[in-house]
């Protein structure tokens, strides 16, 4: 079986904490694309573990984890993500780490890049997190990138890294007026943090393919939701890669495979990181409220996250972008505190209700058409059937289901392993 789990909405939705709970029926975990620009936030009986790069399966010693092709790794990250986990008791061998050899390397200068250029448009800003993802994916389409692959051969490393350098330094000196890199630091800092994953470096093509034949499950686990694709999310407040469940194939190593089942995530409101257009945002009281209860701020940043009620309009553009096939509706037990749970039902543009999820100046200006649905207000964390839930709360999830035309097969509760509901 190959499966997707995916976002469905900004991002943030629990796909950590789902992927931890549905790897256990997988024996290969696949992170797909991005970078270290957003975090999971996996509880288990080990800990509480926050996983930027690493796959959400490296908490399972049985599961193999991949790392591929469309990724871009800071391996200095990298090196320290998975140093805070084996503190935290947790193996991490070449046995079940697997890192892609056509994998980019997101470099100090891509970080960099990244920094000035947020300074340069200061107001204007589009909220990047400053990790180097856009200038790193962008060098790769110029292909101007070291790859993985490219450190088991040291010989010719120095070579490529002083043309890129050169490069670089027409933007960082002559453009941005910095101080220009050099390369024998670059050449240093890839020794020091990319060596150390020297055995981890694979053909993930040829891995997983030998995995597949072998009949084996493998479950691709995106970052960031629907909204967040580069081509289908609010461009340009998206992330610089694909995220969307099509893509899995491609940024794993297995182009020719096709996604059998889509497990879209999909949180009982919603949350967004950042800059641009949110349009079912909450404001003042009732969104401080929300976010102190559903604990929104981010996993890599800490960033206060802005919230709003379920939105009926982008989470249905989310589904129909993911080709979801089942959801998992998360963090139902956060609204427990309301009497009435605000939900987004539409948008309205220049007086006219859309019937679509917009683009462009339409978005930017769309206005929320909000109604209120009966809250349960009472705790429901220790359900653990739909039969458990109280009147309100099935209607909820009922009421999303319609909404967005795709079955809920898991009701997440809580954030432990064990806190949630399997509907069929
Ligand atoms: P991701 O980026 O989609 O993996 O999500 P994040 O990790 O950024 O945010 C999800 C947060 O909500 C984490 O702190 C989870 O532990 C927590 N969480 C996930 N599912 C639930 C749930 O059903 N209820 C509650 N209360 N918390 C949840
Ligand atoms: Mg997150």
């Amino acid at each position: 079986m190959l499966t997707a789990i995916v976002g469905i909405n900004w991002g943030d939705e629990g796909k950590g904490r789902m992927v931890d709970l549905l790897s256990q029926q997988y024996d290969v975990v696949c992170r797909y694309q991005g970078g270290n620009n957003a975090g999971h936030t996996v509880v288990n009986e080990r800990g509480k573990f926050i996983l930027n790069l690493l796959p959400s399966g490296i908490l399972r010693d049985e599961t193999v984890n991949v790392m591929g092709v469309g990724m871009v790794i800071d391996v200095e990250h990298l090196y320290h993500e998975a140093q805070r986990l084996r503190d935290g008791g947790i193996t991490i061998t070449p046995e079940h780490l697997k890192i892609s050899d056509k994998a980019t390397i997101c470099m100090p200068y891509h970080k960099l890049l990244d920094e000035l250029e947020e300074d340069r448009l200061a107001d204007k800003k589009f909220g990047s997190t400053r990790r180097g993802i856009a200038p790193v994916y962008a060098d790769k389409f110029y292909k101007k990138t070291i790859r993985m692959g490219d450190l088991l051969t040291p010989e010719i490393l120095e070579e490529k890294l002083e043309g890129i350098v050169e490069w670089k330094n027409l933007t960082i000196a002559n453009g941005y007026g910095h101080e220009p890199i050099r390369a024998k630091d670059m050449l240093d800092w890839l020794m020091q943090y990319g060596m150390a994953f020297k055995d981890y470096i694979y053909d993930t093509t040829e891995y997983l393919n030998g995995a597949i034949a072998a009949g084996k499950n493998v479950m691709f686990e995106a970052q960031l939701g629907a909204l967040r694709d580069i081509d289908y999310g609010i461009f340009p407040y998206t992330s610089s890669s694909s995220n969307i469940s099509a893509y899995a194939p491609i940024g794993a190593g297995i182009p020719g495979k096709k996604i059998e089942k889509t497990v879209g995530i999909i949180k009982a409101y919603s949350s967004c990181v950042g800059e641009g257009p949110f349009t079912c945002e909450l404001f003042g009281e009732e969104g401080d409220r929300l976010r102190e209860a559903g604990n929104e701020y981010g996993a890599a940043t800490g960033r206060p996250r802005r919230v709003g009620g379920f939105d009926v309009i982008a989470s249905r553009y989310g589904v129909e972008t993911q080709g979801a096939t089942s959801l998992a509706l998360t963090k139902l037990d956060v609204l427990s505190y309301l009497k009435k749970i605000p939900v987004c039902v539409g948008y309205e543009y220049n007086g006219e209700r859309l019937s679509r999820f917009p683009t462009g100046k339409a978005l930017a200006q769309a206005t929320p058409v909000y109604e209120y649905m009966d809250g349960w207000n009472c705790d429901i964390s220790a359900c653990r059937t739909f039969s458990d839930l109280p009147a309100a709360a099935q209607n909820y999830v009922r009421y999303i289901e319609n909404a967005v035309g795709c079955p809920v097969e898991y009701v997440s509760v809580g954030a432990e392993r064990d806190a949630y509901i399997k509907m069929f």
